[in-house]
Formats: structure tokens, sequence, C-alpha cells
């Protein structure tokens, strides 16, 4: 609490202001988010309410909609939650041990039904001789981290692309690559994709219920592990998602 204090003290009028204004445009953001989903879930209701008698049919499919949309606004609050918990606590709290290729290999094993599913092949490769690659850190997030760039992958690559998944050591450094044959990101939007909210191409992220929130999560792990994340992606072609942490 008293360093806390300390700090606001050292902070400047400007940098107060420029704070204050991210969060109330965060506060915005947050409020558009939600208002769009909470619409949709009022229209869908009254639909079914319209339809439920005279067009039972009909209204099942509303009610599969009304189902698909709470989905989609509960994931919205899971990953505004998630990342405000990430943004307030800049580094892991209490760091443990973790074997990186073992939460991998429990990544994989879970997103290999999707990608059957999307008849996309999921490889794993291991370059250079370590097996072991060990990070201090929090496994529920390096876990989730790493969900969301498969997911990611396999989500904009169409069918029949593959998403490859390579881990090793550089240096002192741990270094994972997610890369995929899909849609990939135009040149002139990659320095804009880690921002909360951020989407390409709204219109379909709407279609795969992204929330726009996962790579800002992938980014504050990242960070909090006391790595980074990088991208590198050619439009049309793919992209690869490098992830280096510290070896604990
Ligand atoms: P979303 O929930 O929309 O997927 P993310 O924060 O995970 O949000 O990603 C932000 C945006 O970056 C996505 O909407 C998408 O446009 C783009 N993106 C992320 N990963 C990939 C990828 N592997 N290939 C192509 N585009 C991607």
């Amino acid at each position: 609490m008293l360093k806390k204090r300390e700090e606001a003290d050292h902070v400047s009028p400007d940098e107060l202001r420029r704070v204050n204004k991210i969060r109330r445009d965060f506060v915005a953001n947050v409020s558009h988010e939600l208002k769009t989903p909470a619409t949709s879930l009022r229209l869908l209701a009254e639909s079914l309410e319209e339809t439920i008698d005279e067009d039972p049919v009909q209204a099942r499919l509303f009610a599969a909609q009304l189902r698909a949309e709470t989905e989609r606004l509960s994931n919205l609050i899971t990953d505004l939650l998630d990342l405000t918990r990430l943004e307030s606590e800049e580094k892991v709290e209490n760091p443990l041990p973790v074997d990186v290729r073992s939460v991998l290999m429990t990544v994989l094993a879970r997103m290999r039904r999707v990608a059957r599913k999307k008849n996309i092949t999921l490889q794993w490769k291991r370059f250079g001789r370590a097996t072991h690659y060990t990070v201090r850190g929090d496994e529920t997030q390096l876990t989730s981290m790493f969900t969301n760039l498969v997911d990611n992958a396999v989500k904009y690559t169409p069918p029949g692309g593959r998403v490859e998944v390579t881990g090793g050591l550089e240096g002192s450094e741990i270094v994972i690559r997610v890369s995929d044959t899909g849609i990939g990101i135009p040149e002139g939007k990659l320095p804009r994709i880690f921002e909360r909210f951020y989407r390409v191409d709204k219109a379909r992220s709407k279609v795969t219920g992204g929330t726009g929130l996962g790579l800002s999560i992938v980014k504050h792990i990242a960070e909090n592990h006391g790595g980074r994340v990088t991208v590198e992606s050619t439009s049309g072609e793919g992209s690869t998602f490098t992830v280096y942490l510290p070896r604990g």
C-alpha cells in the first residue's frame, strides 16, 4: 500500500492523464463489446417468444442461437476477468517449475479433435536434443497461452491445412513456435494484433466466436513469465507466433 502511494507521488500529470484515458477507453470498449451480445440475446429471446407456439421448428433454431450467443458472452467475460487479473499481476505469483513440453503435449492432445474435425494436420516437432524445457511459472497460465495460440492457428486455417508446433532451446531461452498455413495477417495490421479487442476481420471473428482478447492474454502471460511473443505472417500463406521464455 505504502509502495503504491510512493509510486503515485512520482507520476507526472501527463502520465496520470494518459493512464486515465486508457482506463476510460477500456471501459468504453468493454461496454461496447458487452452491448452487442446483450442486444442479440434480447432479439433472440423476442423471436423465440413470437415463434414458440406457431413454428416450433423455427423456435428451436432461435433457442440454439440463443445458447451459442450466451456462450460467446460467457467466453468474453471469462477472458476479461483473466486479462484484468494478468494485467494487475505483472509477474507470476508463487512461480513453480513447469515442464513446457508436457504443457504442449496436453494442449495438442486437447486440440487434436477440433483439428481433425476441420481436416487440419496438427504436428509437434522438437528441435535440438533437449527433452525437458523447464520454466519457473504458472502451469495453468502457460496452458492457456499455448491453447490460445494453437486454437487461433486451427481457427484461422482453412480445411486441409497444417498447424505445426515446434519447441527447443536457443541460448538461455526456450523457444516455441506455432505455425499455420492459414489465412495470414496483412502486414499493416500486424502491429495491432496484440491489442485488446483488435480483430483483423470483425465479421469473421463473430462467426468464429472470437473475443479479440486471446492474443492480449498471450502477450501478458509471456511477459509475466519474463518472456515475449512475436509474430510473422504473410497474407494468404500463414502465420508463425513465437514465444520466448527464460529457462528456469
Ligand atoms: P480472436 O478472439 O478474434 O481470435 P485474438 O486476440 O486471439 O482474438 O486474435 C486477434 C486477431 O488476430 C484475430 O481476430 C485474427 O484476426 C488475428 N489472428 C490471430 N491469430 C491468427 C492466425 N493464426 N492466423 C490469422 N489471423 C490470426
